[in-house]
C-alpha cells in the first residue's frame, strides 16, 4: 500500500553522507513505514510543511490473521520487498539509518537511543508495563538489524518527552514499596507528537520553544492532552499506560479505580475482560456505537442522543482537562490542537474552548469554521493565549531525531541543518 507521495529523488546530502531514514511502526497487528530524505529543506527545522521530503509510506496489515502474514519478520520483508519495487530498496546505500517507534521507555529511556543488545534487553525488560506494544517494537527493530546489521538502528520512544514531568505529577499515591517495586508511575505516551507539535507551534507564533506556556491536546482515535512549560513537559494526561486521561476513541480514560475492583467482584470480570471492556468497548464506542467522530458530528445532526451525549462526555472531560493544566502552568500562552479529531473537528475545538474567556481563551468563530490542512491560528486577534490547531507528524518526528543519532556516531557531525 502507498500514498502516492512515492518519489525517488534526493537521498544524500550535501556532502555526499546517506540522508534517508526509514521510519518503521510495528505495531501488534501492522507495520506501518515511512521513508524520508532528511537532505533537502531542514535549515528552520520545519518538519513536512516546508517540503515533500516524505518519499514513500505504507504499512503491511492484519499480521497474524487469516489472510494476513504470519509475522513480524514476514511484514517487514515484505516492506522490504515494496521498497525496493519502487526502487528505494533496503539496501540503497543513500539509506542513513532506520528509525524505531518503541511504546513504552520507562525510566531507563529518556531519549532516543542507537539500538545495541544491551538496549534490547532494556526493552524487553519493559514488556510488562506494554506487553501488546513493546513486543511487536522488538520484533520490527530484530528483523531490520538483520535485514541491514551494518546501519544505525534508533529507537525513539513515546515516553521519552514526559520524562521531565516532576515527581508530584508523575507520582501515584499508592505505598511507594508497590509503585517502585512493578514500574507504577505516571510516564506519559504520544511524546513524539507533543513535541513536534510544541515546536511547529512557537514557530507558528515567532517564538522560541522556551519562552512559550503551552496546553497541547492531541485528540486522535488515542487522545493525550500535555502541560508545557518553556517546551519542558511538565504535566500529560495518560498515565503508566496510555489508558489514563481524556476520552479517547474506544478507551475509557480517567475512570474510578474501583470500578474494575467492583466488576471483578459483581461481574466476575477477569483481567482480560477489565482489559478489553476499558481499551477496546469504551470511549466514544461504549457511549454511543461509533468511535469515529465524523460519524458521531452526522448522528448528533439527526438528533441522535446517545450520539450527542458521547460528544458532551468527550468535551466534558476535555475541557477538564484545559481548566486543569492551566493551574498546573499558571500562565498559558497557547493551547494546541492536533491529530485527527484536533486538526478537524471545528464542534470540537468549539465546544472545548466555549465560555473560557476568563482564562483568556478566545475562539474566532469564522477562523475555527474554515477547513485547513496547514498550521492555523482559530483564535480571536484579542485572545490572550493564542488557539492553534497544528497537524502532527510524528513519523517525521522520529526520522528527525534518528537522523541526529546516526549522523552523531557517523562521524559525520552534528548535521549542518538539523538541530537538537
Ligand atoms: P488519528 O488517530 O489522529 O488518525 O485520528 C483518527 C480519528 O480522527 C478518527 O477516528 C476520527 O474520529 C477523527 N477524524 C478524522 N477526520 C475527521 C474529520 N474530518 N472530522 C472529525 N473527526 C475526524
Amino acid at each position: 500500500m502507498s500514498d502516492g507521495t512515492d518519489r525517488a529523488d534526493g537521498g544524500t546530502a550535501a556532502g555526499g553522507e546517506p540522508s534517508r531514514v526509514l521510519v518503521l511502526n510495528s505495531g501488534s497487528s501492522s507495520v506501518k513505514y515511512q521513508l524520508i530524505d532528511m537532505a533537502a529543506g531542514t535549515a528552520d527545522d520545519a518538519g513536512p510543511e516546508s517540503g515533500g521530503r516524505r518519499l514513500t509510506a505504507g504499512a503491511v496489515e492484519r499480521i497474524g490473521e487469516p489472510g494476513g502474514v504470519p509475522g513480524h519478520a514476514e511484514a517487514l520483508e515484505e516492506v522490504a520487498r515494496e521498497l525496493a519495487g519502487r526502487g528505494l530498496g533496503l539496501d540503497s546505500p543513500e539509506l542513513a539509518a532506520v528509525g524505531h517507534r518503541v511504546v513504552h521507555g520507562g525510566t531507563r529511556f529518556t531519549g532516543p537511543v542507537l539500538v545495541t543488545d544491551e538496549v534490547l534487553a532494556g526493552i524487553e525488560a519493559l514488556v510488562p508495563l506494554a506487553p501488546l506494544h513493546n513486543p511487536a517494537n522488538l520484533a520490527g527493530i530484530r528483523v531490520a538489524r538483520r535485514l541491514r546489521p551494518d546501519l544505525p538502528q534508533v529507537a525513539v520512544f513515546d515516553t521519552a518527552f514526559h520524562a521531565t514531568i516532576p515527581e508530584a505529577a508523575a507520582r501515584y499515591a499508592i505505598d511507594t514499596a508497590v509503585a517502585d517495586r512493578y514500574g507504577v508511575r505516571r510516564y506519559g505516551f504520544h511524546g513524539t507528537s507533543h513535541s513536534y507539535v510544541s515546536r511547529a507551534t512557537a514557530r507558528l507564533l515567532g517564538r522560541d520553544p522556551s519562552e512559550v506556556n503551552m496546553i497541547v491536546l492531541h485528540l486522535g482515535n488515542g487522545a493525550s492532552a500535555s502541560a508545557l512549560r518553556g517546551g519542558v513537559c511538565v504535566d500529560t494526561s495518560m498515565g503508566m499506560t496510555p489508558l489514563e486521561g481524556l476520552v479517547m476513541g474506544t478507551r475509557s480514560g480517567d475512570i474510578d479505580p474501583a470500578v474494575p475492583l467492583h466488576l471483578a467482584r459483581v461481574a466476575g470480570m477477569g483481567t482480560e475482560d477489565l482489559d478489553t471492556l476499558l481499551n477496546k468497548r469504551s470511549g466514544l464506542l461504549g457511549l454511543c456505537g461509533d468511535n469515529d467522530m465524523r460519524e458521531i458530528g452526522r448522528r448528533m445532526s439527526e438528533g441522535d442522543e446517545a450520539a450527542q451525549l458521547a460528544f458532551d462526555v468527550y468535551v466534558h472531560r476535555l475541557r477538564r482537562y484545559v481548566g486543569a493544566f492551566s493551574a498546573v502552568l499558571g500562565r498559558v500562552d497557547a493551547v494546541v490542537f492536533t491529530a485527527g479529531v484536533g486538526e478537524n473537528s471545528a464542534a470540537v475545538r468549539a465546544a472545548a474552548t466555549a465560555g473560557l474567556e476568563q482564562l483568556g481563551i478566545e475562539l474566532d468563530t469564522v477562523r475555527n469554521a474554515v477547513r485547513a490542512s496547514g498550521s492555523r491560528l482559530v483564535s480571536a486577534p484579542g485572545s490572550r493565549v493564542a488557539v492553534a490547531v497544528v497537524p502532527t507528524d510524528e513519523e517525521w518526528e522520529i526520522a528527525r531525531e534518528t537522523f541526529r543519532l546516526a549522523r552523531g556516531t557517523a562521524g559525520g557531525g552534528p548535521g549542518p541543518e538539523v538541530r537538537a
